[in-house]
């Protein structure tokens, strides 16, 4: 496995890049957007292809990387289901399984520090975002910060892990770079305590200063998603509400850019046939599935995902190969099902 840990100085953030080998697809947690040149410098040196930028929380202490890592190379942004952003390609929930080539990090959703924190598990591993730190734990006042549900996370789920799990934190002030379950439990000094209620007076009596970013870097993480109509322009993007009247007609082929996970966890508009996302760009070529259905099929090509983002994208990853009857559902399967569009039910793919 490729697995670096970079640091910056600025916010002491800690950011991870994994992949599981050389000339393969590599996900990021964490991105800092000043680190973007850094991080694709990186990745160009070990030769990996970035498929997904993750981010643990909506940040306060600095703008996330995600929306440049996006727009430079066209990666699959993922958040939490409760994270309070305006467009992310993909959202997970507690229990998910979020994967590229080799990798898979399972998902637990571990409110406290915010209301959409989420921590990111492997089998050796686990990355906790401000949940745990080394030594330390995220403060619970402000973002739907709250002591209880910390304590929950800390104690029910973080601490229900091996001991000999690696924990790898979002911020460090100190210096260090890792720890483990089994010495954070014995040697952390906010989890030496016995109860919820415990540890809510612990955290109400640290008074803490707000992040000097807070102001900016909110706002500015909530507002990430791509642009997914030109203006005036409605050739290349159609309403969810025009999408449903469509459909059925027999020159228009339905592609379903997403991950398999998410077809389960969803479901899929019917009729329609499934390209990962991560495939449109051979796809598109010629000798592809949607080149040949697009030029000798006669087609038109109607993506989408779950809200609205990666179609955009492979629709002008479409337009850059020349296919040009290529159309995309703004606002992807959930704007589909708010227009009351049909659902084959997930059980129909098991
Ligand atoms: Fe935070």
């Amino acid at each position: 496995m490729i697995f670096r840990q970079l640091f910056d100085n600025a916010s002491s953030t800690y950011t991870y890049v994994l992949a599981s080998r050389s000339g393969g697809e590599a996900l990021i947690i964490d991105p800092v957007f000043e680190q973007v040149e850094r991080y694709l410098q990186l990745l160009d040196e070990l030769d990996l292809k970035l498929a997904k930028a993750i981010d643990t929380h909506v940040h306060a202490d600095h703008i996330t990387g995600l929306g440049e890592l996006r727009d430079r190379t066209k990666c699959i942004t993922v958040m939490g289901r409760t994270s309070n952003v305006d467009v992310v390609s993909m959202r997970v929930d507690d229990g998910d399984t979020i994967e590229i080539e080799g990798v898979w990090l399972d998902v637990m959703h571990t409110p406290g520090h915010t209301n959409d924190s989420y921590c990111f598990h492997m089998p050796d591993r686990v990355f906790t975002g401000d949940t745990l730190l080394i030594r330390g734990t995220g403060r619970c006042d402000f973002q739907h910060g709250n002591a209880v549900a910390a304590y929950n996370s800390l104690f029910n789920k973080l601490l229900a892990l091996p001991d000999d799990t690696m924990v790898y934190p979002g911020h460090d002030y100190q210096g260090n770079t890792v720890s483990t379950i089994g010495e954070e439990r014995a040697h952390n000094p906010r989890l030496q305590i016995k109860s919820a209620a415990e540890y809510t007076e612990l955290m109400n009596s640290l008074n803490l200063t707000n992040p000097k970013m807070m102001d900016v870097a909110v706002p500015a993480n909530q507002r990430i998603g791509v642009q997914q109509t030109s203006e005036g322009d409605d050739i290349w993007s159609v309403t969810a509400k025009t999408a449903c009247g469509e459909i059925s007609h027999d020159d228009v082929l339905l592609i379903d850019l997403r991950d398999s996970s998410e077809r389960k966890r969803d479901g899929v508009i019917p009729g329609s046939v499934h390209v990962l996302y991560a495939n449109v760009e051979a796809a598109v070529r010629p000798g592809g599935l949607v080149h040949y259905e697009a030029m000798q099929g006669g087609k038109y090509i109607m993506y989408y995902c779950a809200y609205g983002e990666r179609s955009a994208l492979a629709m002008k990853t479409s337009r850059d190969a020349g296919l040009f009857n290529v159309r995309h559902i703004i606002g992807g399967l959930d704007a589909w099902k708010k227009a009351g569009g049909d659902i084959d039910l997930p059980t129909v793919l098991a």
